[in-house]
């Protein structure tokens, strides 16, 4: 069988939101136009050079059920959780955060010049993994591999890229999740397993999407969220600008989910009981 090509199903354009405390984002899922992209819950794009747009932060607040996912590109967020852990991200840093049963903490942007950048992806996590201990994975920038393909270059955080493989590993999603910039006139192909739900987030210049054997794709510029129909490859051409987007896929659950702010589980109980465990001191 000669391998399928993945066209376009939709391309969405991000709403500026107001979240946290008073930050600014560009939401494309969670949105009236994409719910829910099964197994990602939210993906919101922040990017600002002005400090009012993000200084109120992400003060402590809880998840449970699911998977947090920041990727930065320039700017610093302090954090601090009630595993006792706290630390810094900055540019090129990642950290994918498993809640599971339950965790407590903040997410602060520093103040500094110039700009603060970067993507949150919610990741749900299967029902026999919602209560599972909290963990995360902090991955430091000069940790992520990148690969130099003639034409692209590729930042590999989760999956595998011509025979690497990304640091964040045991995620039950099986996730891809890389950051590819294409120069002027270049190409990109990835096998993205077939089955597993695909998204590009544009975010800086403009490509074509949704190539396949039949169809020349869409030209997309920055920024919008473009979700691909099933395949086996994902490819992309630079325009004469060049391109950088996220490609992440993942496995689907095909679960009922019960949402609640930060918490996302699959029946109303279990989220009437995640308000009981918060107000009765039992969360964490
Ligand atoms: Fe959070």
């Amino acid at each position: 069988m000669t391998s399928q090509l993945r066209d376009i199903l939709e391309i969405i354009e991000p709403q500026t939101v107001m979240e946290g405390a008073g930050v600014r984002l560009k939401r494309s899922i969670a949105t009236p136009r994409l719910d829910y992209l099964d197994p990602f819950l939210l993906f919101d794009h922040f990017g600002s050079d002005n400090p009012d747009d993000y200084l109120a932060g992400f003060p402590m607040h809880p998840h449970r059920g699911i998977e947090t996912v920041t990727y930065m590109l320039a700017g610093t967020v302090h954090h601090r959780d009630s595993m006792g852990n706290s630390g810094a991200i900055g540019a090129g840093d990642v950290q994918w955060m498993t809640a599971g049963r339950g965790i407590m903490h903040e997410e602060m942007p520093q103040p500094r010049q110039g700009e603060m950048a970067g993507f949150q992806l919610w990741v749900n996590l299967p029902a026999k993994l919602k209560m599972t201990q909290p963990r995360y994975q902090e991955i430091a920038s000069d940790l992520i591999p990148e690969i130099d393909r003639d034409e692209a270059k590729i930042r590999v955080i989760a999956g595998t890229v011509d025979g690497v493989r990304g640091p964040v590993t045991e995620i039950a999603a099986d996730p891809t999740y890389l950051d590819v910039s294409i120069p002027p006139n270049g190409s990109f192909s990835q096998p993205i397993g077939r089955g597993h739900s695909a998204l590009a987030y544009v975010f800086e210049g403009q490509g074509t999407f949704g190539i396949t054997d039949e169809g020349d794709g869409e030209i997309v510029s920055h920024p919008k969220l473009v979700v691909f129909g099933d395949g086996d490859d994902v490819r992309v051409r630079a325009t004469k600008e060049s391109v950088r987007f996220l490609l992440i896929s993942g496995q689907p659950l095909y679960e009922p989910i019960a949402r609640h702010g930060p918490f996302v589980m699959n029946t109303r109980e279990e989220i009437q009981q995640a308000l009981r465990d918060l107000r009765n001191g039992t969360f964490v």
